[in-house]
């Protein structure tokens, strides 16, 4: 439902309107995956409160015109992590993510300034005149043992009895947490009936497996 706006889940309904079209949903059970923005469209449904435990982060990366043939990974905190594609060169910093209150991307000069300082001390000669830098916000759930570094982690936040909010932590995790989010909706809606995989079948005719073997040798 691309550029739908959501409202109102009272009673297990929820209104849609989606290009001026209004449209009643009712659900059993509501899974809210909208990335930076399920904090604000939990509390906008009405499902969570603000103390919803999720915080946000910001990080930037510099867009350069291509300055190597190869990718660059490096391992110390505050060193460049430099990617291509085709003919643009993407400059991020090691563990450079800090936290902030709401999602912007609104862009801090200081931590663009640390990107090229780190760039020129590894690249001296690497041209920047026309770099253009973007921030992004990246969204954690704060664990109850505290941590001040970022959680990567794959999340199922329990909102109301009949909602939750899904957090992959990185895109990569999205299938793992799939298949978490099946397990809930089938335990939750009561569907017991999971078609078997082909590898769950199994032949108790062991003699023939046995002949077999030996027609073919
Ligand atoms: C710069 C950057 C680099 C990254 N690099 C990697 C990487 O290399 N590898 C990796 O695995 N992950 C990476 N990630 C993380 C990855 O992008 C996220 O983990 C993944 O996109 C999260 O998926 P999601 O579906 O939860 O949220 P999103 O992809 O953010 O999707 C949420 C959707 O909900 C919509 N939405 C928000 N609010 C509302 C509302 N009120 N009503 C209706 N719709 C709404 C948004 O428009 C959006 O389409 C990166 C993220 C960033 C920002």
């Amino acid at each position: 439902m691309t550029g739908a706006d959501f409202s109102d889940s009272s009673d297990c309904r929820l209104h849609v309107r989606q290009n001026g079209l209004l449209t009643d949903l009712t659900y059993q059970v509501l899974a809210i995956t909208s990335g930076t923005g399920v904090k604000a469209l939990s509390n906008h449904l009405g499902v969570s409160d603000t103390s919803l435990p999720v915080r946000f982060w910001k990080s930037h990366l510099l867009l350069l015109r291509r300055i190597m043939n190869n990718p660059v990974f490096s391992l110390d905190p505050g060193s460049p992590a430099i990617m291509h594609h085709q003919f643009s060169s993407i400059v991020g910093l090691n563990e450079d993510a800090v936290p902030i209150l709401e999602p912007s991307h609104s862009i801090d000069d200081y931590a663009v300034r640390e990107i090229r300082n780190s760039l020129a001390k590894r690249y001296p000669h690497v041209k920047m005149n026309y770099a253009v830098a973007v921030a992004c916000t990246k969204i954690d759930v704060a664990l109850p043992t505290g941590g001040s570094t970022r959680s990567l982690s794959p999340t199922v936040l329990p909102l109301t009895e009949n909602s939750v909010a899904i957090l992959p932590g990185k895109m990569s995790e999205a299938p793992y947490i799939v298949d978490r989010v099946v397990g809930i909706l089938s335990t939750r809606l009561g569907m017991n009936n999971v078609a078997d995989r082909p590898c769950d079948e199994i032949s108790d005719e062991g003699e023939d497996w046995e002949s077999l073997k030996f027609a073919n040798s």
